[in-house]
């Protein structure tokens, strides 16, 4: 039979991007939306649009019964679930399953499995991947604690094992402070994530985030299509990813890749996954796997010249991967800049009304985004607005022609963060590719610190 209509089950450039990559395969799309995105975008370009509930997304994008609902109403026979909202919630992949409806993503139980943290990094070793050495599983005793954590050596970090987006986790410089520490970061996870159980982790200094993009077919073949470099962070959120990484070479590629590879086939594993790392003295740590497509996977695309979506829904259709591992090949360098409503220095957010909009173009540039003159950015949702993705020949054909499309992007009626990616374009480090997670926290709080001492820089 096949896929023929696929539901959206989220919203903004992400919900656009699936809304692309179905209708070049022929396939309808259904948007649901919010009370709050009736006029969105990716509302507007879908076959069909089902208003789910109010602005809240609790009530509306993270609504299970709404959206299964929907999918009924519409017959639509796949559910994508984008990044975020959904994308990673077993029991509402299992529900759309039960209503044989295919689910664009993982197997529910992989889902299950990554989700948790301390379960991750299990299956990860059991797999063969290399870990960030810390404790045997969950702890709970604070003695036990201590013994691990002088095992490892400070700093170390404590984790939670439903952790995610940086929260419930805590940087421990020695042991007095583990308890107090450990007690807060407990606190945090309890709130944010219902659970509470932590693990410890040896904190590395000063490491890159490196990240394989894989895909499964779910009967134990696996491809990867090589790594990311997402080491631009503040608080843990990404803010400019890259293709290939500046630090690693072909050879540590295809290695490290063919492990990750070898491990989705083992699992049998299916549809798309990012396995993280940390990188640190030519060393790979695992950290976590996310069971979903990533913002950044655009930068993947340009290098490999695959749409990564189409291949997620051939998987989800049942199809074979449509290339071989040894068919895959790496050109050129690519870079994202991650564009957000909010202001470029205090990162406070800033929704509001699109006055104008022009966007960069020309040979090379992409813009993921549901931007448009008139369109209100509503302030219940993620921040970013845009994604502007660039591609050169070289990382620094890539670098000129991402500041030159930087300066043709105008959008105007909110503050956006592209002065700050114009800025960071001017570092000699960000130049080079000289930068670890720890270089934009550190970059901000320098800029900061001189924008305080003279107002005119
Ligand atoms: P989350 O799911 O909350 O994003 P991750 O495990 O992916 O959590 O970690 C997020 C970020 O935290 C990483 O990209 C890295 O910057 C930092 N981090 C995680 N583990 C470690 C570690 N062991 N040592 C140093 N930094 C870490």
């Amino acid at each position: 039979m096949g896929i023929s209509r696929i539901l959206i089950a989220n919203r903004g450039e992400i919900a656009l991007r699936i809304h692309r990559a179905a209708h070049e395969m022929g396939i309808e799309t259904v948007a649901v939306h919010s009370t709050a995105d009736a006029d969105a975008m990716h509302v507007r370009l879908a076959d069909h649009a089902v208003c789910i509930g109010p602005p809240s997304a609790a009530e509306s994008y993270l609504n299970h019964a709404a959206i299964i609902s929907a999918a009924e109403i519409t017959g639509a026979d796949a559910i994508h679930p984008g990044y975020g909202f959904l994308s990673e919630n077993a029991k509402f992949a299992d529900i759309v399953e039960a209503h044989d409806i295919a689910w664009i993503g993982p197997k529910p139980e992989h889902i299950r499995t990554m989700g948790d943290k301390v379960q991750a990094k299990k299956t990860a070793g059991a797999l063969g991947l290399p870990l960030v050495p810390g404790s045997d599983g969950a702890v709970s005793d604070f003695d036990e604690m201590r013994e691990v954590a002088a095992e490892i050596g400070y700093p170390v970090l404590a984790k939670a094992a439903s952790g995610g987006g940086g929260r419930g986790m805590k940087v421990i410089p020695s042991e007095d402070q583990l308890e107090p520490l450990v007690k807060q970061a407990m606190n945090e996870a309890k709130a944010a994530f219902g659970d509470d159980t932590m693990y410890l982790e040896k904190y590395l200094g000063n490491p890159r985030h490196i990240e394989f993009q894989v895909f499964g077919d779910g009967r134990g073949n696996a491809i990867h299509l090589g790594e990311r470099d997402c080491s631009l962070q503040r608080r843990h959120q990404k803010v400019f990813e890259e293709a290939p990484s500046p630090v690693i070479s072909q050879e540590d590629r295809m290695r490290m890749g063919g492990i990750v590879a070898d491990a989705m086939a083992a699992m049998e594993y299916r549809g798309a996954g990012t396995i993280e790392f940390l990188w640190e003295n030519g060393e790979f740590y695992f950290i976590e796997m996310n069971t979903r497509l990533q913002v950044e996977h655009p930068v993947t695309e340009a290098i490999t010249g695959m749409d990564l979506v189409r291949e997620q829904i051939r998987i989800a259709d049942g199809k074979d991967l449509s290339v071989k591992q040894e068919d895959i090949v790496f050109t050129g360098h690519a870079i994202e800049c991650r564009i957000n409503a909010e202001d470029p220095f205090t990162f406070a957010p800033s929704p509001g009304k699109i006055e104008y909009y022009h966007q960069a173009g020309g040979m090379h540039v992409r813009v993921d985004s549901g931007l448009y003159a008139g369109y209100t950015i509503p302030p219940y949702y993620d921040s970013m607005i845009a994604k502007l993705i660039v591609y050169g020949r070289t990382r620094e054909g890539c670098l000129m022609r991402l500041r030159r499309a930087l300066g043709e992007m105008v959008i105007q009626g909110v503050k956006t963060s592209i002065p700050l990616h114009q800025e960071l374009l001017k570092q000699p480090d960000v130049l080079s590719g000289n930068y670890t997670i720890k270089w934009l926290e550190e970059w901000l709080v320098t800029r900061a610190e001189a924008l305080a001492a003279d107002p005119e820089t």
